[in-house]
């Protein structure tokens, strides 16, 4: 890690930069919390190669530190993906990460399957790639891959995870969250939204259901896991200021919330990280779902607002530019490799969205950088929210503890068993 040259960024008040590079908008999944489904009829695109490798140097000339191959299914192209994430490596990246919907691993009775997935982790291990997503909709398997549209991929990706260990890459479940997550069925079943009683058993249904994730990618193999946040095109519309360009997102009411249930979903979720901190690496830091649920329930705004447009860029495979995010679309900054990032050096203020990929650095690197800018002002603020401060400082010491989410390490459960019923 090349701590000394982070260290140099935090001083120059910005986090290690991020770009989201969405290689492609091809998709073979039928997900129906997804605008990219195989479904959705639009005009198709990817970039090409040679744009990547200009937008790589460029952004490895510029701090980036981050990046991140998304798609769509980024592994239709896996070929090119190897070339990129190599590329990437070498041109300075230092965290590389990708992902997979796991249309390869499918139909693990096929004959050839374990030579098929040995061969692809095999590429995959002979790149710097540091982190491979794998997702999951849900604990109950048949959920699951009615949501993708991938019978038995919940069986190919159980014997595909020990296949990847062998070749010293740890892949992370991603959840995203949606409302299957525990499967159909839930207490707050038959309760209207408005009855008293809703929210209390919402919240209650979400903690069943993510326990029983948690439980359940824990015993498939993984030794990551991670949760996004729902993206519905409802909540972004919310905002006049948003459109959004990356279609991982949806109007159905599946990943469709009220600020009540967003409020509850974020608690639940932040008060079971803790139960599964030593059973394997959990990602979402527990000060960003505070900040999450202090926004929706009492509409109190983070002191960390997200840094995307200012380190964080997405870049759109139909047109090749950067923008702030997935979801500023109105906000075109051009080709990256003209874009003057010391232009754009200035003060953060957007909490329109949940998207965690930039939401939860945010977070994590905001205090480090209030301490740089203003010392007394964090003093200040840690007087005033020590309950905050002592969660991020646990955050910080478990994000230690999980070697930043190393992907090719794996646990060290050691380290880890010291958040035993944390
Ligand atoms: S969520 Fe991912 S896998 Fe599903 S349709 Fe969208 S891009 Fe494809
Ligand atoms: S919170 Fe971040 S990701 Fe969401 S709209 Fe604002 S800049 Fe974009």
């Amino acid at each position: 890690m090349g701590v000394s040259h982070d260290l140099l960024s935090l001083m120059q008040k910005r986090i290690p930069g991020q770009l989201v590079i969405q290689f492609t908008d091809h998709c073979n999944a039928r997900c129906p919390q997804c605008g990219m489904r195989v479904t959705e009829a639009f005009p198709r695109t990817k970039l090409s190669v040679d744009r990547i490798k200009r937008i790589l140097d460029r952004a490895s000339e510029t701090g980036i530190k981050i990046v991140s191959f998304t798609g769509g299914e980024p592994l239709l192209f896996l070929d090119e993906l190897v070339v990129l994430i190599k590329y990437a490596g070498s041109a300075g990246i230092e965290y590389i990460r990708t992902g997979t919907n796991g249309f390869l691993f499918t139909q693990p009775e096929r004959p050839g399957f374990r030579s098929r997935v040995n061969r692809i982790a095999e590429m995959l291990a002979d790149t710097p790639l540091r982190n491979l997503w794998i997702s999951i909709d849900s604990a109950i398997p048949s959920v699951h891959e009615k949501m993708r549209g991938f019978p038995g991929v919940i069986a190919g990706i159980e014997e595909a995870v020990p296949i990847f260990h062998g070749h010293g890459i740890y892949p992370s479940a991603n959840l995203g969250i949606n409302r299957n997550i525990g499967g159909a069925g839930s207490v707050s079943d038959g309760c209207r939204p408005a009855d008293e009683d809703y929210l209390p058993l919402f919240m209650k249904d979400m903690k069943a259901a993510f326990r029983s994730f948690y439980r359940f990618a824990i015993n498939m193999g993984f030794t990551i896991i991670n949760t996004c946040y729902p993206m519905s095109i409802h909540g972004l519309n919310g905002n006049a200021s948003l459109k959004p360009i990356y279609a991982a997102n949806s109007t159905d009411y599946i990943v469709h919330y009220s600020s009540g249930e967003k409020a509850m979903l974020f608690r639940a979720l932040m008060e079971t990280v803790p139960e599964f901190r030593s059973k394997s690496r959990i990602f979402s830091p527990r000060c960003s779902l505070d900040s999450l649920y202090r926004q929706y329930a009492q509409g109190t705004m983070s002191d960390y607002p997200c840094r995307g447009g200012i380190d964080c860029f997405f870049i759109d495979s139909k047109d090749g530019n950067a923008y702030p995010c997935g979801f500023r679309g109105k906000e075109n900054l051009g080709d990256f490799c003209e874009l003057d990032r010391e232009k754009l050096n200035r003060e953060p203020f957007c909490h329109h969205c949940d998207w965690e990929c930039f939401r939860d650095p945010s977070e994590m690197f905001g205090p480090i950088l209030h301490a740089r800018r203003n010392p007394f002002g964090l003093l200040k603020n840690i007087a005033n929210r020590g309950s905050y401060f002592k969660i991020w400082m646990e955050d910080l010491r478990y994000y230690l503890a999980c070697d930043f989410f190393d992907g090719r390490k794996p646990p060290a459960y050691d380290r880890l068993s010291a958040w035993q019923g944390s």
